[in-house]
């Protein structure tokens, strides 16, 4: 489904993704550990386009993310072009990002009223799906602001879900969140997982990597440096760096 080859990335010469490659299959969970600062919200940005690569290239149903074959050579697309087929690709902050001036619901029909051109009465009976399946059919008129960070994230969760999209992206979802309101996050999260969205997960919570995913991705200096089942990369992590990053968050 995504398919992640090679790809590399530099900042004003420091070098933040190294030769990724990676490929997730329908239906797939990952969860993907990693230091601050060692290219986990890069890799994720890239994903959807929202940061280019140096080097590398990356498909989503065998569609190239943000270039185009034409006539043998290779085009970036434009940034129109970008936004139409963005819709492939789900992504949840860390800080929500919801639209402050609108309501709940209108968070919620935004995009697909304006990216899949459904009509008003079509993106609101969506949208209070989405929202009864977040636990939120009773918030559609409220403003963000009115809302608890974890109900926060649940509507920016039913958001993603309203463009349908073919793999759902996950920058630390709960680490803005006070704790005790982090299991209403999780919880969603884990339905889709159950409901076999494909998901790429970024988190430090180590116990739901475990619980949820089928894939560990340890990534350390941009590089993938250990990728296997939860038990693999957490119980008998096979490179040093991973052990001692798991000793220090566990
Ligand atoms: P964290 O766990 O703190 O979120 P991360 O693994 O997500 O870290 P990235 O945000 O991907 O790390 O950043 C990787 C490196 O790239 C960092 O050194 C960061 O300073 C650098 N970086 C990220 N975005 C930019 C940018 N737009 N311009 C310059 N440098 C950047
Ligand atoms: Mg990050």
């Amino acid at each position: 489904l995504v398919e992640i080859r090679n790809v590399s990335k530099s900042y004003s010469g420091h070098q933040v993704l190294d030769g990724i490659d990676l490929t997730v299959n329908p239906g797939e969970v990952i969860a993907i550990l990693g230091r601050s600062g060692s290219g986990k919200s890069t890799l994720l940005r890239t994903i959807n386009h929202l940061e280019s690569v140096d080097q590398g290239w990356i498909t989503i149903d065998g569609q190239l993310i943000g270039y185009e074959h034409r006539n043998g050579k290779l085009y970036e697309l434009t940034e129109r072009e970008i936004l139409g087929r963005r819709t492939a690709v789900g992504m949840v902050f860390q800080n929500f990002n919801l639209f402050p001036h609108l309501t709940v619901l209108e968070n919620v029909t935004e995009g697909p009223v304006a990216l899949k051109r459904l009509s008003t009465a079509a993106a609101n009976d969506l949208a209070h799906t989405l929202l009864a399946r977040v636990g939120l059919g009773d918030k559609a008129e409220a403003y963000p602001r009115q809302l608890s960070g974890g109900q926060q994230q649940r509507v920016a969760i039913a958001r993603a879900l309203a463009l349908s999209p073919r793999v759902l992206l996950f920058d630390e979802p709960t680490s803005a969140l006070d704790p005790e309101l982090v299991g209403e996050v999780l919880d969603v999260i884990r339905d889709l997982a159950r409901s076999g969205t494909t998901l790429i997960i970024v988190t430090h919570e180590i116990g739901f990597a475990r619980e949820v995913a089928d894939r560990v991705i340890f990534v350390d200096g941009g590089r993938i440096l250990e990728s296997g089942s939860p038990a693999q990369v957490l119980d008998s992590p096979s490179h040093p760096r991973t052990a001692d990053f798991l000793s220090k968050v566990l």
